[in-house]
């Protein structure tokens, strides 16, 4: 069973991106559960929290289908130490706010370096912020997310994902998200069958599926191996559509988010039409 979405807007409070994902027609969603370019955020109030959840019940979206997104401000590298006190404590925000909405997986970027520590030390600092914050927390799942490899974010490389879970203590709550747009910009092929079955092997082999929680399925503006971060709708961009049709026939992402985060959220409804009729062709 594939669970295919987008991440949909929380504006006017939780529950509302569960309607949102309901009226795209999605088996999925993602969302922000606080803004995500600021710190500090308003507790979850009990009511927001009892809608979110009777929302989900209505529209039949259970915590495996949801992958919520953390703050693009948290930084689980920082090689300062104050920051990285501060990040640490922001993310641990956020997994008490997942827990508190019932749900079991946490979406976020590994962290940046910022060309001041050295890579592996980096990679280290953000595994003891997962060990840190798992400690305080119960029932959800730390999911790193691959990156593009802009700037000094790291988590671009398979072999960066398997390190920072080395390094982990309790491996049965962290779990990764392979966004195919950053693969692609980070050197790992997508244009063709052969292409992805043989990026995806390398993951399983690097990393393994057992670890695969989520993924985000954006075609790239930007140029194969560019190291930079540029979305696209579904086979308009650099990738092409073969990859998501390809995707979609694979049972190893069956029971997982599958989440776009495509540039036009006009056609979201559409392209999850697509993604679902794949399955069949
Ligand atoms: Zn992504
Ligand atoms: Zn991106």
């Amino acid at each position: 069973m594939k669970y295919i979405g987008a991440h949909v807007s929380a504006a006017g409070g939780v529950d509302q991106a569960v309607i949102r994902a309901h009226e795209l027609e999605a088996t999925a969603f993602a969302l922000f559960t606080k803004n995500q370019r600021q710190w500090r955020a308003a507790p979850l109030s009990d009511e927001s929290i009892s809608a979110f959840r009777a929302a989900c019940e209505k529209y039949h979206f259970t915590s495996a289908q949801i992958l919520p997104h953390d703050s693009y401000l948290i930084n689980l590298g920082h090689p300062v130490s104050e920051a990285l006190e501060k990040s640490r404590e922001a993310f641990l925000d956020e997994m008490q706010r997942c827990q508190q909405l019932g749900l079991s997986l946490l979406n976020f970027h590994p962290g940046s370096h910022l060309h001041q520590i050295a890579e592996e030390d980096c990679l280290k600092r953000i595994a003891e912020s997962i060990n840190i914050v798992l400690d305080k927390t119960q029932g959800v799942t730390a999911v790193i997310e691959n990156t593009a490899g802009q700037g000094s974010n790291l988590g671009f490389d398979f072999q960066h994902l398997a390190t920072i879970i080395e390094h982990v203590e309790d491996k049965s709550r962290v779990g990764v998200c392979i966004d195919t747009c950053h693969a692609f910009a980070a050197g790992y092929d997508l244009r063709s069958e052969d292409a992805c079955a043989a990026t995806f092997a390398a993951f399983e082999e690097q990393v393994g599926f057992n670890y695969l929680r989520g993924m985000h399925l954006n075609d790239a503006k930007s140029a194969f191996d560019s190291r930079v971060d540029r979305h696209d709708s579904l086979g308009v961009g650099n990738i092409g559509e073969a990859a998501f049709s390809w995707i979609m026939k694979d049972a190893r992402f069956d029971g997982i988010p599958l989440i776009l985060e495509t540039v036009n959220p006009d056609i979201w409804k559409d392209e999850i039409a697509w993604l679902k009729g794949q399955q069949q062709n």
